[in-house]
């Protein structure tokens, strides 16, 4: 089922095409990771989604209905510029963002306790937002967006300046949301990050999709026809290898010949006589498809 749509939707600022003719599609239930350089027309998306600004054309449809007002209550956004009312106690702060998702006051007051137990900062509920280092204060936001469990979520950068610990958690907030058939876009230039927790992606750049799709179908799409063994003793020479390098002992890198499935070649060299406890097709990392695709868009 498709939570979100986004379809042929454009957008422009004076001289500047912020978004031009974009069309994808967010399953229900993923971890989505939106990516693409700086000006991209990621916020810009965001922003139409969330209702901020207006697109000169295209339609945003979510929960399978054109995208109305009142669906803001079902969905949560952390935008990228951080900021809470700094003179307010924690507890207040986060009620407030409850009581703007429709929640009463000892529901949001609950889930609010909850919440910081969740990201290891019971001790705070009643400190001043300003009291707060810049990490926990990130913390206390992203908090405040998830505390009414909304359908769908857009988080800008949401780890970005916390120490490695706090990156974990957070990601593990996420992966739980996702158990519970949540869906969560995650706007991020960390792309180890969209390795490990996303399942899709859609990749922008100056205002058009370039890329989009499960994250090891694209991941595949970008590779070159390569596998890496692991094994004990010698590599038979097979027809569907069309060159070897041994990168450590016992690890090769194979290069294959033009067409040969990865599963052809396991079987040829097993059947050879090789004694392999690894063998796994080389995916192209994020990283690489994120240089290729912008780098190959600046020529
Ligand atoms: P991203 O979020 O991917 O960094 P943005 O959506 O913020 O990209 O920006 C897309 C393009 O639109 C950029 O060229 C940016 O300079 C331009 N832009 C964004 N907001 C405005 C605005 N309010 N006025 C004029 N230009 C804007």
């Amino acid at each position: 089922m498709i939570i979100l749509s986004f379809d042929h939707l454009s957008k422009r600022y004076g001289q500047t095409t912020a978004l031009d003719d974009v069309s994808f599609d967010v399953p229900n239930g993923e971890i989505f990771g939106l990516l693409g350089p700086n000006g991209a027309g990621k916020s810009t998306l965001i922003r139409i989604l969330m209702d901020i600004i207006r697109a000169d054309s295209g339609e945003v449809r979510v929960f399978g209905e054109s995208r109305r007002r009142d669906h803001l209550d079902r969905l949560g956004y952390l935008p990228e510029e951080r900021g809470l009312y700094t003179k307010q106690t924690v507890i207040d702060v986060m009620m407030y963002f409850g009581s703007l998702k429709g929640l009463d006051r000892a529901d949001a007051r609950r889930r609010a306790l909850e919440w910081l137990e969740k990201l290891e900062l019971p001790q705070v509920a009643t400190w001043k937002i300003d009291r707060l280092s810049k990490g926990m204060g990130q913390k206390v936001q992203i908090a405040s967006v998830l505390l009414s469990d909304p359908e769908l979520c857009v988080l800008d950068e949401p780890t970005t300046g916390l120490d490695p610990v706090n990156v974990r958690l957070v990601q593990d907030l996420l992966i739980e949301r996702r158990s519970h058939g949540r869906t969560t876009i995650l706007s991020t230039h960390h792309m180890n990050q969209v390795e490990t927790l996303c399942d899709r992606v859609a990749l922008i750049n100056k205002g058009r999709l370039m890329v989009y799709g499960e994250v090891d179908e694209v991941r595949r799409r970008y590779s070159l026809p390569e596998v890496f063994v692991r094994a004990h003793g010698p590599l038979p020479p097979v027809p569907q290898v069309a060159s070897a390098t041994e990168s450590e002992a016992g690890t090769w890198r194979l290069r294959l010949a033009d067409g040969a499935p990865p599963a052809d070649v396991l079987t040829a060299l097993v059947s050879r006589g090789a004694v392999i406890d690894r063998f796994e097709p080389a995916l192209a990392p994020m990283e690489d498809i994120f240089l290729r695709v912008v780098g190959e868009a600046h020529v």
